[in-house]
C-alpha cells in the first residue's frame, strides 16, 4: 500500500482537491502528490519514508536547505518569547533594516504575510500615489491571486483584460492591461495609447512562473524609460527572485547591465521568510509614506511582521549575506544546468536550460523561449515522462513545465551528480 495514495484519498474528503494550493495536486502531470513527512538539508522523505532530492524547496524559500541549524535555533528562541502580539517588536525593525541594507532601491518597507498580499498592496499603493487606475502586467507572469491580477489579455490593446478565474467580475479587471513579455513594440503602443492613465507596470524581471524566462535588457530598459516618461511606477515582483538570484535580487542583475537602473517599488516574499509566512513591499520614502497610518492608502495585517516569521527570515538573510554564499550557490546551480544540458545533448534530447543564482529553469526545447506562447510550445507529454522518471528515481522537481527550480546551499556536488545521472537515464527513455 502506498501511503501517499492513502493520505491523498483521505485529504480529498476534507480539502478541495486534497491540497491547499492547486499546483501541489499534480493535476498537470498525473499521479499522486508526495506527502512530506520531514525534510533535512537537500532532502525530504515522503509518507512511504522514501528520500527525494528536493529542487522545489517550498517553491523557493528554503535557500539554506531544510532545517538549517542557525535558523532552527532562531525560531526556537523566538517561539519561547511568544507567537504574536499585534504590537511592534524590535525584530521587525531589524528585519526591515536588513532588507533595506541589501536592496538600495528601497528606503522603506512594509512587512506582510504572503506574496499575494504584498503584490496586491503594492498595486493599491501605486494607484493611490499616482491617482491613476490602470496597470500593466505581462502574460505568463504571476503576482499572486488578487482579483485584479487574475486576468488574461483582451482582444487588443484598446481593450483591457478578461478574468482567468470564476468569481472575478469583469469590472474588476477592466483596468488591467495584459501584454506579451519581451515585446517592446507592444509595450510602446500600450503607453502611447494609455500612458497618462497607467499607475504601474508590474513585472517578474526573471519570470519564474513561466519556468525561467528573462526580460531582455533592451525590453527592461524600455520598461524603465516608458514608466519614467509617463509617470507610472515600475513595480518589480521579486517574490521569487529576491534574495534568490543574487543578494540584491534581480534588480541588482539588471543594474549591472543598465546604468543607474532601479525599480520604483519592489515586492518580496519566499526567501525573506525562510519558509515562514512573510513577505514585503517597499520603495522610495515619498511613496511609502502614502501608506496608513501616515497617508491615505489603507493597508493592514493582524499577523504582519509576526515575531516567529521575522526571526526565521532574519536568520536566513544573515546566512545568505555571508561572503561567498552566492558565488558558491551560483556555481552549484550552474553545474546542474550545464550537466543536465550535456546529458540531454548526449542522448539526443532537445533541451535548453538557464539559471541565475540559486534559481534555474529548463525546457524540452532547442532554444530558450522568450515569452509565454513560446513556453507553451513545450511538449507536455514529454515533460510528464521526465517528471515521473525523475520522481521514481528520487528527484523532485516542480510538477508542471511552467515552474522554475531551486538549488539550496545544502545541495552537495554528490546530489547534483546523482541528479544528472538519473536525468540521463530518463533522457534515454525520452529519446526513443
Ligand atoms: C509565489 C509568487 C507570488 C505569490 O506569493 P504567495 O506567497 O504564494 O502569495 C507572487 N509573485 C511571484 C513572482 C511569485 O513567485
Amino acid at each position: 500500500m502506498d501511503l501517499n495514495d492513502t493520505l491523498f484519498e483521505r485529504a480529498r474528503r476534507s480539502i478541495p482537491g486534497g491540497v491547499n494550493s492547486p499546483v501541489r495536486a499534480f493535476r498537470a502531470v498525473g499521479g499522486t502528490p508526495r506527502f512530506v513527512q520531514r525534510a533535512q538539508g537537500a532532502y525530504f522523505w515522503d509518507a512511504n519514508g522514501k528520500r527525494h532530492i528536493d529542487y522545489i524547496g517550498s517553491w523557493g524559500p528554503m535557500i539554506l536547505g531544510h532545517g538549517h541549524p542557525g535558523v532552527v535555533e532562531a525560531v526556537q528562541k523566538a517561539v519561547l518569547d511568544g507567537f504574536s502580539f499585534g504590537a511592534p517588536t524590535e525584530r521587525e525593525v531589524e528585519l526591515a533594516e536588513e532588507i533595506l541594507s541589501l536592496v538600495p532601491s528601497m528606503d522603506m518597507v512594509r512587512l506582510v504575510s504572503s506574496g499575494t498580499e504584498a503584490a496586491m498592496s503594492a498595486i493599491r499603493l501605486a494607484r493611490g500615489a499616482t491617482g491613476r487606475s490602470k496597470l500593466i502586467k505581462f502574460e505568463g507572469c504571476y503576482h499572486g491571486h488578487a482579483d485584479a491580477l487574475l486576468v488574461k489579455a483582451g482582444s487588443g490593446l484598446a481593450t483591457f483584460g478578461n478574468p482567468t478565474s470564476a468569481g472575478v467580475p469583469p469590472e474588476v479587471v477592466q483596468h488591467t492591461l495584459v501584454l506579451e513579455y519581451n515585446n517592446v513594440a507592444q509595450l510602446e503602443e500600450a503607453f502611447a495609447l494609455h500612458g497618462a492613465d497607467i499607475a504601474c507596470l508590474m513585472i517578474e524581471p526573471i519570470a519564474g512562473n513561466m519556468n525561467f524566462v528573462r526580460a531582455s535588457v533592451p525590453f527592461m530598459k524600455r520598461c524603465r524609460e516608458l514608466c519614467t516618461q509617463h509617470g507610472a511606477l515600475l513595480v518589480f515582483d521579486e517574490v521569487m527572485t529576491g534574495f534568490r538570484v543574487a543578494l540584491g535580487g534581480a534588480q541588482s542583475v539588471y543594474a549591472k547591465a543598465i546604468a543607474g537602473f532601479r525599480p520604483d517599488l519592489t515586492v518580496m516574499g519566499k526567501v525573506i521568510g525562510g519558509g515562514m509566512p512573510l513577505a514585503a513591499f517597499g520603495g522610495p520614502r515619498a511613496v511609502m509614506e502614502q501608506l496608513a497610518p501616515l497617508g491615505p492608502v489603507y493597508q493592514a495585517g493582524t499577523l504582519s511582521g509576526n515575531p516567529v516569521a521575522t526571526a526565521c527570515g532574519l536568520a536566513t538573510l544573515r546566512e545568505i549575506r555571508k561572503p561567498g554564499f552566492f558565488d558558491a550557490l551560483s556555481a552549484r546551480t550552474r553545474s546542474l544546468a550545464d550537466g543536465l544540458s550535456a546529458a540531454a545533448k548526449f542522448e539526443g534530447v532537445a533541451f535548453s536550460a538557464d539559471c541565475q543564482g540559486g534559481m534555474f529553469g529548463f525546457f524540452l526545447l532547442d532554444a530558450l523561449p522568450q515569452n509565454y506562447p513560446a513556453v507553451m510550445k513545450s511538449d507536455g507529454a514529454k515533460f510528464n515522462t521526465l517528471f515521473h522518471g525523475l520522481l521514481d528515481r528520487g528527484i523532485y522537481i516542480a510538477p508542471a513545465l511552467y515552474e522554475a527550480g531551486f538549488v539550496s546551499a545544502a545541495h552537495s556536488d554528490a546530489d547534483i551528480a546523482e541528479t544528472i545521472s538519473m536525468a540521463r537515464e530518463v533522457f534515454t527513455l525520452l529519446a526513443k
